[in-house]
């Protein structure tokens, strides 16, 4: 009977210690201080300034432009800072926490 497996068991208390973690299910332990701000390009940039951030990387075909491969984070006030792809997906997870927190206050 593969129910009755010790190896399943194990499996899901994993689950549980969050060797495996779920992102459907809150974990107490990897609930952080909610933060206003993330990182990106060395910056700590408010949340609350971001207007859009690019879904794809810049090309504009300029041999000079230094900006070719990243992701563009406009801020307001026709600011932008431009982001890696992990600093991007930061940035957008921070947002969705951020506002999702926004969300729940009451
Ligand atoms: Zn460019």
């Amino acid at each position: 009977m593969r129910s009755r497996n010790p190896r399943a068991g194990t499996v899901r208390s994993m689950v549980g210690r969050g060797a495996f973690p779920n992102p459907g299910i809150p974990n107490p332990q990897s609930l952080r201080p909610m933060s206003t701000f993330c990182n990106i390009d060395d910056k700590h940039v408010p949340l609350y300034r971001i207007v859009w951030v690019s879904d794809l990387p810049h090309f504009c075909g300029s041999s000079e432009c230094e900006r070719e491969g990243q992701y563009e984070v406009r801020l307001e006030q026709a600011e932008s800072v431009w982001a890696d792809l992990p600093e991007r997906d930061a940035a957008l997870t921070a947002l969705e926490d951020w506002l999702s927190g926004q969300d729940r206050k009451e």
